[in-house]
């Protein structure tokens, strides 16, 4: 019956392993799932107890309960085919047919976080990709951090996390605040961001944020900016911003008692 290698294997691995060969088999399914085009021959007794949506479709009060076919509208199949292949077999495949949003949404939409976590751990990985391949410099042009198909996933990921004040997407918050501090001058400047800024008012406050961060990271000088021997007076500190054509960049200046009584602040 079984080949040396389940022979070999703990025992763990040999169940999930016979759980997926009962998934690719069909052998035993007691309840069909649809989805567009495809048709997965599933087992109550797998899904039921390990997914809490399976479990209230197929033992609640409803009609796939005694007809044992479930038909799901508003999904993709990708993202179906792989949470039933989780729920089988514990594992995430390498190479997902859906993306990586799409799985995230579709794990939360089953009641399956620790998917979620998978996926939510892809979209972490490919954005810090991205801002590695960008590490050097500001580029003014978002065109040379990312590819445009890249663009358009993160304008969606973005979308997902700040568009909606559901508890499921706070978590993609904070990886897609840490690529855009990173490159926050670049996105700053581009049409596409700026819309979304004006879509999005949580992220516009976000940025805001992002962008005045270095004002307040700044050490607070000792010297005065204009005479730069006497001390500065408490609480005489503002922000000098000096721009060029490539870029902004600010400093944290004050003055003495002396020079502001003279009026040399300003000069
Ligand atoms: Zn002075």
């Amino acid at each position: 019956m079984s080949d040396q290698v389940s022979d070999r294997a703990t025992p763990e691995p040999r169940y999930s392993s016979s759980d997926k060969k009962l998934l690719e088999s069909g052998s035993f399914s007691d309840v069909i799932i649809k989805c567009e085009n495809r048709t997965w021959n599933v087992h109550r007794a797998i899904i039921c107890p390990r997914c809490p949506f399976f479990e209230k479709a197929f033992n609640g009060p409803f009609q796939e309960s005694t007809t044992g076919e479930l038909v799901l509208h508003d999904q993709v199949p990708g993202v179906v085919d792989e949470v039933i292949r989780y729920l089988y077999t514990g594992t995430a495949s390498n190479k997902v047919d859906a993306h990586p949003l799409d799985l995230f949404k579709g794990a939360d939409f089953f009641g399956v976080p620790s998917l979620a976590y998978i996926a939510l751990k892809q979209i972490k990985s490919t954005l810090q990709e991205i801002a590695k391949k960008a590490n050097y410099g500001h580029f003014i042009d978002v065109n040379n951090i990312m590819t445009p198909e890249e663009y358009e996933d993160f304008l969606l990921i973005v979308k997902a996390a700040f568009g909606s004040g559901s508890a499921t997407y706070l978590p993609l918050r904070d990886p897609v605040l840490r690529f855009i501090s990173l490159k926050k001058l670049t996105l700053a400047n581009d049409e596409k961001f700026q819309g979304l800024l004006e879509e999005l008012p949580i992220l516009a406050v976000e940025m805001v944020k992002l962008l005045a961060r270095p004002l307040t990271t700044f050490q607070d000088p000792k010297l005065c900016w204009h005479c730069k021997s006497r001390p500065v007076q408490a609480g005489r500190l503002w922000i000098l911003e000096l721009a060029s054509r490539a870029s902004v960049t600010y400093r944290k200046v004050g003055v003495c008692a002396e020079c502001e009584e003279h009026g040399n602040a300003e000069g």
